[in-house]
């Protein structure tokens, strides 16, 4: 029996995790749920899992759930803050930590999971690129083992020679010239910048083919998601980021490849469904029923690809040179990007004022690189604070 924590158990993740874990209740069990808010959704989890703990963002809302829970006829304990998600992530039980936290927010939980040496699910990319360095420095030393769960990792990790993927390096004799990273191209493909200037938060995360939370659906629509997901995959891989290239794939089926010496090209293919990843990884190295249907290639009949358009999406530049310029640029990219997020979620910017932002923050800051998590997390809150402000300016 696998015991497991599912960081973000809420959100989009954190759901199709439960759902492929429902599925195999004779081979994993739920040692916490964790939520920031959605105390309902989280007890519903609850009472059908029955975690030992279920950790919530503040006392308030620990002494609502609990009453819930004990109205339920649960036995599960309901804790609250960061030091409570570190100890469901660290604790001596747990053998596996699903890190679904949307943001900067997940990066010290997750980080305690590393530490303790366990199996990390990693969905929570935001973690890896504001933190690359020590973050798998911190994997290196645990011996926990790093299972990607962004779909397009997940296939690089499926299509690299065994024992290449999780920050083993893909150069070195394995023959692997290039990691083909798919893309979407998300709702505005096709689009012009100007195009996308007067587009709404609702039209932003209407995803053609994922449904998501919204932080990451706004990141696909601007390609920073596809940025991101540039710096995890020279973490995960230990790969340079010439070596990898991004190709838009708007059917969403081939979910990444990766070109080797010979000519060869591996590709993982599927429905794009979260939880094949999910359970990919979850059982790696063996595989598990996920709940998605088979891939019907009559039904498909086509696959596209073409080259992202950079001057419509700047954010995808933007991140390939701060992955470029390595040391704090993917922390201060990743803060920024986060707050111009939510400003245009709240409607106080406009949707191509995002790569504005962030690349205005990423020029006012000094870059440096960070020796601990402090300085990662004092890296973070200045870009936070230098973007804050930007944005106040410019709703004037
Ligand atoms: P959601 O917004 O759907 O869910 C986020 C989860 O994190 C919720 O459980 C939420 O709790 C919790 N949370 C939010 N803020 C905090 C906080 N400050 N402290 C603790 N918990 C918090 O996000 P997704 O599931 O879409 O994404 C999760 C992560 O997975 C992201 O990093 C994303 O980039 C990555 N990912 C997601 C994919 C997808 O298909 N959705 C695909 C690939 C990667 P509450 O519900 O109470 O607010
Ligand atoms: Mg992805």
């Amino acid at each position: 029996m696998q015991m497991i924590t599912v960081l973000g158990a809420t959100g989009s993740i954190g759901v199709s995790t439960l759902d492929v874990i429902a599925r195999h209740q004779d081979k994993y069990a739920i040692f916490a749920l964790t939520a920031h808010t959605q105390i309902d959704k989280l007890a519903e989890q609850c009472l059908q899992f029955n975690p030992k703990f279920a950790v919530v963002g503040d006392a308030a809302l620990a002494e609502q759930l609990q009453a819930m829970l004990r109205a339920g006829g649960s036995t599960t304990e309901a804790i609250y803050g960061v030091d409570a998600l570190c100890k469901v992530s660290n604790d001596a039980a747990v053998d596996t930590v699903m890190a679904a936290i949307v943001g900067a927010a997940g990066l010290v939980p997750t980080l305690a999971a590393v530490h303790a040496g366990k199996k990390i699910l990693l969905a929570n990319k935001e973690a890896l690129v504001m933190a690359g360095g020590l973050f798998m420095q911190a994997v290196a030393d645990s011996g926990s083992l790093l299972l990607p769960i962004d779909s397009e990792h997940n296939a690089i990790f499926q299509c690299l020679p065994a024992g290449c993927g999780s920050s083993a390096s893909a150069s070195s004799n394995s023959g692997v010239e290039k990691l083909l990273l798919s893309a979407s191209g998300g709702p505005f493909r096709g689009m012009t910048l100007e195009q996308m200037h007067g587009v709404t938060p609702d039209q932003a995360c209407a995803h053609p083919n994922w449904s998501m939370g919204r932080k990451i659906s706004v990141d696909s629509a601007s390609l920073m998601n596809k940025g991101l997901e540039l710096i995890e995959a020279c973490w995960l891989f230990a790969v340079p980021e010439q070596s990898i290239e991004v190709v838009v794939h708007p059917q969403s089926i081939i979910h990444s490849l990766v070109q080797y010496s010979d000519g060869s090209v591996l590709a993982q293919l599927g429905n794009p469904d979260m939880r094949t990843p999910i359970a990919h990884a979850l059982a790696w190295p063996q595989r598990i029923e996920s709940g998605v249907a088979n891939l019907n290639l009559f039904e498909i009949a086509r696959l596209d690809f073409e080259k992202p358009d950079m001057q419509a999406f700047p954010c995808l530049a933007i991140a390939r040179a701060a992955a470029q310029a390595g040391a704090n640029a993917a922390t201060i990219l990743n803060a920024a990007n986060e707050i111009a997020v939510q400003a245009f979620l709240d409607e106080r910017i406009g949707f191509t004022q995002i790569a504005d932002v962030v690349e205005q923050t990423l020029n006012s800051q000094v870059i440096s690189e960070p020796e601990s998590l402090e300085a990662v997390q004092e890296s973070d809150n200045q870009a936070r604070l230098y973007s804050s402000a930007y944005i106040k300016r410019l709703e004037k």
